[in-house]
């Protein structure tokens, strides 16, 4: 049985949240040990390792949703979605791959986490690089619930008035881009929650966003990030999320805000149903809007190429997709800054 650390999930604040949990605890273990009873080769020192390391994924995961909660990013509006994600996750998984750089996998309903990673981050205790890489995972799990509606959205983005021949003048042809474009919001959201709870684990503050150059994936291009891990996408989407009237984001906010916004929208089960509205029926907006998704999606694709899944792009390529994408959003973030002196004066 797992019982919660923190008096916090009263069944009258967070009904159903421990008894979730304490399930999926059970659930899991009892795999585990149904696995482990049929392997035969796991040493009693293997299961205690495993075990060790099983209580510490639980414990993580408590703290990442009290941490969200208390950070106002899961709120009244989005608790029965992180509810009903955490409900659906099928089992956690202890796997021993040979490849020891895989740290956790989020596929089907299931997380399988691997008890022998040795990630690294400078400066950073190991106990912190877990919490870190499970509240990655758990940030997908919460965004299971809208991947099916992406797909539909991206459709139709795709099929709207000239969009199909806009997007192949400017070589970004490719129906996924705008589906990779929306997983790449997801992503650079997922990981700034993650950050942002073990900062909050190790009680210090996260650094301040920097410039960086050397970029794998964005190599000699001038980026700001403050991520330990995909730190090519964190601008691009902060400037994407600043063109998003519902966001309202003004000219100023720091980057934490206006992913913090962000993150709060991402977490609804009807995060593409706003998006959705929030972009309107305007045919310039959504032009806009689908080249912009475009270019993150591209940008996504240069990513996971560099992992080495897929092929690479080259650099001229992704340069001319930035300096689009730019332009788009330079054009977008002026006419929304606009309107918020407008509504100021009004
Ligand atoms: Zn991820």
């Amino acid at each position: 049985m797992y019982t919660c650390r923190y008096n916090f999930w009263t069944e009258e604040m967070f009904p159903n949240f421990s008894i979730s949990l304490d399930k999926l605890y059970t659930r899991s273990l009892n795999e585990y040990i149904d696995g482990a009873v049929d392997e035969c080769d796991k040493t009693s020192e293997d299961m205690r390792n495993d075990l060790l390391y099983f209580n510490e994924f639980f414990r993580d995961f408590e703290f990442y949703y009290v941490s969200l909660i208390k950070l106002g990013i899961v709120n009244k509006k989005n608790f029965n979605n992180v509810l009903e994600a955490l409900s659906s996750i099928k089992v956690i998984r202890i796997f021993d791959p040979k490849d020891k750089n895989v740290e956790a996998v989020t596929y089907n309903g299931e997380i399988s986490i691997n008890s022998k990673s040795k990630k690294k981050i400078h400066g950073m205790e190991d106990f912190a690089i877990n919490q870190m890489i499970f509240s990655h995972e758990l940030g997908h799990i919460i965004c299971g619930s809208w991947e099916e509606d992406a797909w539909d959205f991206a459709c139709k983005l795709y099929k709207f008035k000239d969009n199909k021949k806009i997007l192949k003048d400017l070589n970004l042809n490719n129906r996924k881009y705008l589906l990779d474009g929306l997983f790449l919001l997801e992503e650079a959201v997922v990981q700034d929650c993650a950050e942002e709870v073990t900062y909050r684990l190790l009680g210090r503050k996260r650094e301040k966003v920097k410039p960086i150059v050397d970029n794998d994936v964005l190599p000699g291009i001038r980026i700001h990030s403050n991520f330990n891990f995909y730190e090519e996408f964190q601008e691009v989407v902060v400037k994407f999320a600043k063109c998003l009237d519902f966001l309202n984001c003004k000219g100023d906010d720091s980057f934490d805000l206006v992913l913090k916004k962000l993150a709060i929208k991402v977490f609804c089960r009807d995060f593409i149903n706003q998006l959705d509205e929030c972009i309107g029926v305007d045919s310039d907006k959504i032009e806009d809007f689908t080249i912009m998704l475009a270019c993150l999606g591209k940008i996504k694709e240069a990513s996971y190429a560099k992992m080495g899944f897929g092929k690479e792009i080259s650099t001229k390529e992704i340069e001319s997709c930035l300096e689009i994408f730019n332009l788009i959003v330079d054009s977008n973030i002026c006419v929304n800054l606009e309107r918020n002196k407008q509504k100021v004066n009004a």
